[in-house]
C-alpha cells in the first residue's frame, strides 16, 4: 500500500469510528447533528451513516423535530448487532457474560474455581467461552478478561497471578488463536473501574475516578480524563500490596504487613478465626472452620464486638490507603466495590473517618466517596468494554475494512 493510500484508509477509519462512537455517546441523534458535533461534512457522515446501516450496527428509529424543512431521521446504535464477552476470574468463581452494545447482559455463566489453578485454570477459562461463544460465534466482536494479578495488557500478558498460579502467560494469544477472536486482559481491579465508570450511573461527569476494589485481595482502578491509567508496568493501583503495618501478619506476596493482610475479605476472615481460636469473645460458633464471611456479616450486623473490631479496623486502614490515593493522585472521586461493601455503613464510615483524619482536610473534604453500584458485574462489564479500550474498529466486519 501506498504511504498516500495508507494515509486515507486510516482516515477513512477514523471518520467511521468518530460518528460511530458519537451515535453510541447518544440515545438517538439526527445526522445533522452528528456532522455538527464531529466537524465532519455532511456528505461524508451520510457516506458513513450509509455503511454503518448496512453493517446493520446502526438502525433508523424515527423523525426528530423539523427545524424548517424536511423533520431529520434519527438514528441509534442497534444495541444487538454485535456481542461482547466479558470474563471475570475470581478466587472462587469464575463468571462469563455475553453483554451487548448497550452493556446489557445477555448469557452468564458462573463456575466454581474450588482450587484450579495453572492448567487447570485456564481450562475452566476454555470451558466458559465455549460455552458462551457457541450461541452466537458469529456476532461476537471480541472477549475481553479480568484476572487478579500484575498483567501487560498491551502485549495480552499475564506476568504473575498468585491466585491463579500463573506466571508469564500469553493469555491473550491462546485464547486468540482457539477462537479466532479479538483478546484484551486486564487487571480485575482496572476492569471492574471500567464497568463501574461506564455503566455504574452518573460517573461520566467526572473526567477523572478512581475505583477501590476490596474482595479477597485488594486493588484500585484508576480512570484520568476517562481513560484507564495503568502505569509504566501495568501495575498503577495495586495498593493491596504495599505494607501499612510493620512486623505485620505475612502476605501472599512475601511480604508482611500489607493491606491486603488487614482490609481483605480473606483478611478479616482469619483474623476473626484465629481470634476465635484463641478464646475471644463472641457470638460467632467456636469451631473456626464454620465461621466465613456470612457468618461474620451476620455477627456484625447483630452488633458483635469481635466483628467489630475487626472489620472497623480493616476499614480504618482501607481509608489510611485512600489518603495516600489522594494525597498522590487528588482525584475526587473514589467508588468502592467488592464483598467487604456488604458490611455497610458502619464500615464505610470507618473507611471515610480515616482517609479524613489522614489527608490534607480539604482535598479530604473534597474528595467523595461513595459504593459502587454493579456489585460483581462491574468486572464482567469492564472487561467486556473493549469498544473503550481498542476502539470501534472491532465491531467491523473484515470485508468493510478493503
Ligand atoms: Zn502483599
Amino acid at each position: 500500500m501506498t504511504t498516500q493510500k495508507a494515509t486515507h484508509q486510516l482516515t477513512k477509519q477514523h471518520n467511521r469510528d468518530l460518528v460511530l462512537m458519537t451515535i453510541f455517546n447518544h440515545d438517538i441523534i439526527s445526522r445533522a447533528d452528528i456532522a455538527r458535533a464531529t466537524n465532519l461534512t455532511r456528505t461524508t457522515v451520510s457516506d458513513i451513516v450509509t455503511v454503518l446501516l448496512n453493517e446493520g450496527l446502526v438502525k433508523e428509529v424515527g423523525f426528530g423535530s423539523s427545524q424548517g424543512g424536511k423533520s431529520p431521521i434519527l438514528l441509534s446504535i442497534a444495541a444487538d448487532s454485535r456481542f461482547l464477552v466479558g470474563l471475570s476470574l475470581g478466587k472462587e468463581k469464575f463468571i462469563g457474560a455475553v453483554v451487548n452494545l448497550r452493556g446489557e447482559i445477555k448469557d452468564i455463566v458462573e463456575f466454581p474455581v474450588e482450587d484450579s489453578n495453572g492448567e487447570q485454570a485456564l481450562q475452566l477459562v476454555y470451558q466458559i467461552l465455549d460455552q458462551l461463544i457457541k450461541k452466537r460465534k458469529k456476532s461476537i466482536a471480541g472477549i475481553g478478561v479480568g484476572t487478579p494479578g500484575l498483567i501487560n495488557t498491551r502485549e495480552g500478558i499475564v506476568l504473575t497471578s498468585v491466585n491463579l498460579d500463573w506466571q508469564d502467560l500469553p493469555l491473550a494469544q491462546l485464547i486468540q488463536k482457539r477462537y479466532g477472536l479479538h483478546v484484551s486482559i486486564l487487571n480485575d481491579s482496572q476492569a471492574t473501574a471500567i464497568g463501574e465508570y461506564i455503566y455504574g450511573g452518573d460517573h461520566k461527569e467526572h473526567k477523572n475516578m478512581i475505583v477501590v476494589n476490596v474482595k479477597h485481595g485488594i486493588g484500585a482502578g484508576i480512570l484520568i480524563n476517562g481513560r484507564l491509567f495503568q502505569g509504566d508496568g501495568g501495575g498503577a493501583g495495586e495498593i493491596g500490596h504495599v505494607v501499612v503495618e510493620k512486623n505485620g501478619a505475612l502476605c501472599r506476596c512475601g511480604k508482611h504487613g500489607c493491606l491486603e493482610t488487614i482490609a481483605s475479605v480473606s483478611a478479616v476472615t482469619q483474623r476473626v478465626q484465629t481470634r476465635v481460636r484463641e478464646g475471644a469473645k463472641t457470638s460467632l460458633p467456636k469451631n473456626s472452620h464454620a465461621i466465613t464471611l456470612d457468618t461474620i456479616e451476620a455477627a456484625f450486623k447483630s452488633g458483635d464486638s469481635l466483628t467489630r473490631q475487626v472489620v472497623l479496623n480493616a476499614g480504618h486502614y482501607l481509608g489510611i490507603s485512600l489518603a495516600n490515593l489522594i494525597g498522590t493522585l487528588n482525584i475526587q472521586k473514589i467508588v468502592l466495590t467488592g464483598d467487604m461493601t456488604r458490611f455497610g455503613t458502619e464500615w464505610f464510615d470507618a473507611v471515610q473517618k480515616a482517609m479524613h483524619d489522614a489527608a490534607l482536610t480539604r482535598m479530604a473534604q473534597d474528595t467523595k466517596l461513595e459504593i459502587g453500584t454493579l456489585d460483581f458485574k462491574a468486572c464482567v462489564l469492564g472487561a467486556s468494554a473493549l469498544l473503550t479500550l481498542d476502539g470501534y474498529s472491532l465491531l467491523f466486519n473484515q470485508s468493510s475494512d478493503s
